[in-house]
């Protein structure tokens, strides 16, 4: 079994926060273990909590265009999100819950070691950008949206990105031409 498998067989049996009760099936994210670019979104939604796999539904349409616009393919890039369970109704992740489970995400991170990690929406990009010490007062999707930030790490140096989550390429159809910028910044640094 490799370590991502162990750790998701951990993630089946997690009961850490209130979310493994209302949850349909856990979200641990799919894609590359090798993968140079990790994606992190928000929480799983209604068709990720049904099927277990991460940004299926409306969002994932977007996503998986974003990919393409810069060449890449699902199979290339590793996905997953802050929680591995879908939050009643689609509320935002309280704090407490995002504590309780990124224990999850960082493990995954030192395990698949991408070279480039890509943060979809506001809650991915604070959570990363302090936990690498660059929680600076633009802490505000707008604001950060593509730019790249580097990190020295004991062993390599990590580029973070920024972006818009893709749903509000749904929500305002004329920011898609942000992120499809964006992306390019991601095409740039592989
Ligand atoms: N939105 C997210 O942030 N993650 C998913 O997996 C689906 C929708």
């Amino acid at each position: 079994m490799t370590e991502l498998e162990k750790l998701k067989e951990q993630l089946l049996k997690c009961k850490r926060c209130s979310l493994h009760e209302t949850k349909q099936n856990y979200v641990f994210g799919e894609g590359n273990p090798n993968a140079d670019v990790l994606f992190i979104g928000e929480a799983p939604g209604a068709n990720e909590d049904k099927t277990g796999k991460p940004f299926i539904g409306t969002a994932g349409k977007v996503f998986t265009e974003l990919l393409a616009s810069i060449d890449l393919k699902r199979e290339d890039i590793f996905i997953t999100n802050i929680l591995k369970c879908r939050p009643p109704k689609n509320r935002n992740p309280t704090n407490n819950e995002i504590d309780l489970c990124t224990n999850f995400l960082l493990q995954q991170i030192d395990i698949i070691k991408p070279k480039v990690i890509c943060t979809l929406g506001n809650f991915a990009s604070a959570f990363i950008l302090k936990r690498y010490g660059l929680n600076n007062e633009m802490n505000a999707i707008n604001k950060l949206h593509g730019k790249l930030f580097k990190v020295k790490t004991l062993f390599e140096t990590i580029k973070i990105i920024p972006l818009y989550h893709p749903m509000v390429a749904i929500y305002t159809p004329d920011m898609k031409k942000f992120l499809l910028e964006d992306f390019q910044v991601i095409k740039n640094e592989l």
